[in-house]
């Protein structure tokens, strides 16, 4: 795929593309090692915020996707830079133990916070989700990590934080900022530090509104991957044209070859 030939650097999803359910994809591996034998410069580019950087470095390293922190550009990273950017607004978390730490530096005000951070949480229930929307009507801003509808574990598919965004956007009328993909600041974070302009890259994800649009709406050519969360139909469901579809990340070094 000339698209790929052509390519100076690259911009990776994590989930379903490298890995799922915690273990490397068939081909990940191998397809790492390629980049790095080859001096392609490359950044994973993930929305995942069930963890911060370092522990998913040290997570991906272990399951044999050797990387560096700053290789990996996550949405619960870059929602640091994101509230300091804003002030450093006193939070309400909505987000995992391990995440937070990455917060310390910002207030946590249980009471009347002047913003709600929302990324992946497990812990939802009726009370925790009436006290965000409790806190954004006492005008808290909404943050969003990300606003992703579903992702795919072994087990099938699960939901995602987007939903719990998208129910406190409705019932309170407010429009919760975007950290993360498909935001166009995430994106150009990564090609800030590859030094590179959008038309030298690709994106590679499984997802279509977060990787393959998001990037595409930047000038950056977008590709999906039949792994992960794909499923037959996807596309055609869908306003997005892909512009390229590839079977699995273990076809990266044959279409570079
Ligand atoms: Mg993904």
């Amino acid at each position: 795929m000339e698209l790929i030939r052509k390519a100076k650097g690259f911009l990776f999803d994590l989930d379903g593309v490298f890995y799922q359910s915690g273990k490397p994809l068939p081909g990940a591996i191998d397809a790492l090692s390629y980049l790095r034998k080859s001096n392609l410069p490359f950044r994973f580019l993930t929305n995942t915020t069930t963890k911060n950087r370092h522990t998913l470095q040290e997570n991906l390293t272990n399951i044999g996707l050797a990387c560096i922190e700053k290789e990996i550009i996550t949405a619960g990273f870059a929602g640091i830079d994101f509230l300091r950017k804003k002030g450093s607004p006193s939070c309400r978390y909505f987000i995992t133990e391990n995440l937070k730490q990455d917060y310390k530096e910002f207030e946590e005000d249980l009471e009347n916070p002047e913003a709600i951070v929302i990324g992946d949480f497990d812990e939802w229930t009726y009370d925790l989700l009436n006290e965000a929307f409790y806190h954004v009507m006492n005008g808290a801003e909404i943050i969003a990590l990300h606003k992703g509808k579903y992702y795919k574990v072994d087990s099938g598919l699960r939901m995602d934080a987007g939903g719990f965004v998208a129910a406190l956007e409705f019932a309170t009328g407010k429009k919760a900022q975007l950290v993360g993909k498909p935001n166009k600041a995430f994106f150009q974070c990564a090609l800030d530090d590859l030094r590179l302009v959008p038309e030298e890259v690709v994106m590679i994800g499984d997802d279509l509104i977060n990787d393959v649009n998001g990037a595409q709406n930047l000038g950056i050519p977008g590709i999906l991957v039949k792994t992960g969360k794909y499923h037959e139909g996807m596309i055609e469901s869908s306003k997005i044209n892909p512009d390229g579809l590839i079977d699995s990340i273990a076809d990266f070094q044959n279409i570079l070859n």
